[in-house]
């Protein structure tokens, strides 16, 4: 058991043992329950949403479009919707007051997540204010095992006391999206009324519909109450609005007999496979429904079985170990076996948070890896997103003047731009042209994404009935974005912006997005690069169907051969890769200064921008920029990419270059830690894990101060498992090989964790100066190699092989 922060935790529990009104809606998106369908905060059942509480429940593509008439503006905006509120489970006593915290005396408090089975609880023992005790012990999950199931257990004893008791449980649809402050002031009403139904004496349904999108969400709860010798048999009543149902259940307990009340929970959504329509079908299936018992057991075993494919094991530091795993649970609540038949994309904020609105941003790039080498099939169907979306991408470029496809940097329903043109800066309470959208570079990591999963898989199935369509259009959008400069001979890309969102444009400049961000550009040298070998691998029929079909032409071909070679990238000083071109002749700025007078300046844009200064002026960046390229490539990669674009690569290129940045990165995005963790893997091990830290710290210590409490983030989540596998663990595939080169930092000796590369699982574990792979008793899958350094072992099922490191 380790302690820190308030949070007692076992090395599978995250716990809290005393309430915080301030940090309950930080707690409430960490002890969220998930299945990769939808997603419910963990917030107490007896709540609405207010300062405090915030009840929210979210599905994959679950957005609506409203409209905001600003000042007389309309300005549109796609939101991921918070659902009906299921959760709702009141509790009056002798037809008093329902109890709430404002009403009892809180004796004792528990708030845990229990990791390992995605199970929240939460126990209290209250007194009311004529002194009667009650002991409240609840759990609460999403069920891994059946995708529209959410289950609720109180089991509630009167600890001195007799009486009569009203439950009082209810769906709840009049729910609104204003769990982020910023966008308050924006249209926050999703939901239209549909209607309210029971199902029998003991199931209440309620149906409501997106307003503008059309989508049908329907659930229905079936509460029952069991005594010692089973089922009571309670009095029932029923409340009905059109956007709201309630059933109160009324009984008799006597002191110290528990009573056990269940509500099982089923959600469906019109986007469902498999129904008639949701309602009628929520209704059915909640009636099926086993125990909160049973249905609990099948759970756990379906978390049993993902655990086995994605646990990570640190044995020498249990709150490593604990953050490690919490990450896991919550990739696995978003991104889950469940997810893969939702045309899902992956949200940044995952589902259970609004802030981003629910948006697909690049952060795909950070939280593919994990997935790809355990749970390749769910990146599948994720990329499938893009795939469907390709049309969108299509036009967007067209109407931009470019060919090809050019995706949004926010997506949401239909994959066009949802970028919002205005955000609040809640520094200064002004509302400011938001420019981000010119992040072209998400093209970059789309193709990039695709590629690594077909590296990880050998998927070649998917490559060539979509992969490769993808990747030849984003490839020509890039040549069309591109302009030749002859008085450089290269090829030039402006008015973009980099991951760095600080810098929208020169400073002083009408004009959006900057002159040759140099990750973009580099990142294109190598897109055009890969597009001739993904043209290459095609069978030949194939190559020229598709080619006819997107009406590819050799001088186009030609061109991506040209600019794998001449791309222009801005370097200043020895061996410093320039943010952009011009970075270098921007003004220093006195990072001290701005640490004294404010304290926390991660978000200096906002800062500059209150005190009606412009972050364009100055050589400070948000986040890593130039940097990713050492994060996405290996050292030799890089080199022979520079190499081949006839730049000189120096020697400490690394080195130099974040020793460059780091002091001019306020890391505004937590993304950041992990780029820095990554690149000073090599250089600082000890620096490395200090980032490392910082990125597993950030969201249970809700390091941006209240970010958390709008939505996990799980690029970051996910990217710290990244690093564990690809910078600790040192894996990269070459030539077909997956290679470890381990280089443990703080104390992961013994760290051990499974993979599976090409179909065949493995488990790696490194200790000591030994890295172990041993192939799955049940292994199956074709024969694959692994390597240390220049040794290289063809793996067979069920073997063993011990490396030197
Ligand atoms: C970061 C982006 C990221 C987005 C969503 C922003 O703060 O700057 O890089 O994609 O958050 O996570």
């Amino acid at each position: 058991m380790g302690e820190k922060g308030g949070i007692t935790a076992s090395e599978w529990t995250l716990a809290y043992d005393y309430f915080d009104p301030r940090e309950e809606g930080l707690r409430e998106a960490l002890t969220s329950t998930g299945n990769g369908y939808f997603c419910t905060r963990g917030t107490f059942a007896w709540v609405e949403a207010g300062d405090v509480h915030y009840p929210g429940t979210y599905t994959h593509g679950g957005y609506n479009r409203e409209t905001t008439i600003m000042a007389g503006v309309p300005v549109l905006n796609e939101d991921l919707v918070n659902l009906p509120n299921w959760l709702l489970l009141r509790f009056r006593i002798e037809g008093e007051e329902a109890v709430g915290m404002s009403n009892v005396e809180l004796l004792s408090y528990r708030h845990e997540y229990d990791i390992r089975n995605a199970v929240l609880k939460r126990n209290l023992r209250i007194r009311d204010r004529v002194g009667r005790e009650t002991t409240l012990e609840t759990r609460r999950f999403v069920s891994m095992a059946d995708m529209h199931q959410a289950a609720m257990e109180v089991v509630a004893t009167a600890e001195n006391w007799s009486g009569r008791v009203e439950v009082i449980t209810a769906l709840d649809g009049r729910v609104t999206n204003r769990g982020v402050a910023r966008y308050r002031q924006l249209e926050g009403r999703h939901l239209n009324p549909v209607s309210p139904r029971t199902f029998g004496p003991e199931v209440i349904a309620l149906k409501m519909g997106t307003r503008q999108s059309g989508i049908y969400v329907a659930e229905a709860a079936r509460t029952r109450v069991y005594g010692e010798h089973g089922q009571l048999d309670v009095e029932r009543t029923l409340y009905q609005m059109e956007d709201y149902m309630h059933q109160v259940l009324s009984f008799e307990v006597r002191e110290k007999e528990p009573v056990h009340v269940e509500k099982m929970v089923a959600f469906y959504t019109s986007r469902d496979y498999a129904i008639n329509e949701p309602l009628v079908n929520a209704g059915k299936a909640v009636s099926r429904y086993p125990t909160f018992a049973k249905a609990l057991e099948r759970h756990a075993r379906a978390w049993d079985e993902l655990w086995s494919v994605c646990d990570m094991r640190i044995p020498e530091d249990d709150r490593v170990q604990l953050l490690v795993r919490l990450h896991i649970s919550h990739i696995l609540q978003v991104c889950s076996p469940h997810t893969a038949d939702l045309d899902a994309g992956v949200p940044a904020r995952g589902l259970n948070g609004e802030a981003y609105r629910g948006h697909v941003f690049w952060d795909e790039l950070f939280i593919y890896p994990f997935l790809n080498f355990r749970l390749p099939e769910i990146t599948r169907e994720l990329l499938m997103y893009r795939y469907r979306r390709l049309d969108e991408a299509r036009a967007a470029a067209k109407e931009a003047g470019y060919r090809g496809a050019m995706y949004p940097w926010q997506s949401g329903s239909d994959g066009q731009e949802e970028t919002q043109t205005l955000h609040l800066n809640p520094v200064s309470g002004k509302w400011e042209p938001d420019l981000t959208h010119s992040q072209r570079h998400v093209n970059a990591a789309i193709f990039y994404n695709i590629w690594r999963y077909y590296q990880a898989t050998g998927d070649f199935e998917f490559l060539l009935d979509h992969g490769a369509e993808m990747m030849l259009e984003i490839a020509r959008f890039w040549s069309s974005i591109a302009h030749f400069n002859p008085e450089r001979d290269r090829y030039e890309i402006h008015g973009v912006m980099g991951p760095d969102e600080f810098h929208e444009k020169y400073p002083g400049s009408q004009e959006e997005g900057l002159r040759n961000n140099a990750y973009t550009n580099v990142m294109v040298a190598w897109v055009s690069e890969v597009a001739l070998q993904v043209l290459d691998l095609l069978p030949e029929r194939l190559r020229e169907t598709l080619c006819e079909s997107l009406e590819l032409a050799d001088d186009e071909v030609q061109t991506w051969e040209d600019m794998s070679e001449k791309m222009f990238v801005p370097l200043h000083g020895d061996g410093i890769i320039s943010q952009f071109e011009g970075y270098e002749e921007l003004e220093e700025l006195d990072w001290e200064a701005y640490r004294k007078k404010y304290g926390n300046i991660q978000r200096l844009d906002r800062i500059l921008k209150a005190e009606g200064d412009d972050p364009d002026r100055y050589k400070i960046s948000k986040q890593a920029d130039a940097l990713m390229l050492f994060f996405l490539f290996p050292e030799e990669e890089l080199q022979r990419l520079f190499e081949r674009l006839g730049y000189p690569y120096v020697p400490d290129a690394a080195r130099k270059n974040i020793s460059y940045y780091e002091p001019r990165t306020s890391h505004g995005s937590t993304l950041s830690y992990v780029v820095h963790a990554a690149v000073l893997a090599d250089l600082d091990p000890t620096r490395s894990w200090e980032m490392f830290m910082r990125a597993l710290e950030s969201d249970v210590g809700d390091i941006q101060g209240g970010t958390t409490q709008e939505g996990i983030h799980l690029g970051v989540m996910a990217g710290t498992l990244d690093l564990i596998q690809r910078c600790y663990a040192g894996s990269e595939i070459r030539d077909d090989i997956l290679y470890f080169a381990p280089r443990l930092a703080g104390n992961l000796d013994g760290l051990s964790f499974p993979m599976r590369f090409r179909g065949t699982p493995l488990q790696i574990t490194v200790e000591g100066d030994k890295l172990t792979v041993a192939m799955q008793d049940d292994g199956h899958g074709p024969p694959i190699k692994v390597g240390v350094g220049d040794e290289v072992r063809e793996a067979k099922a069920s073997e063993r092989y011990t490396f030197v490191i």
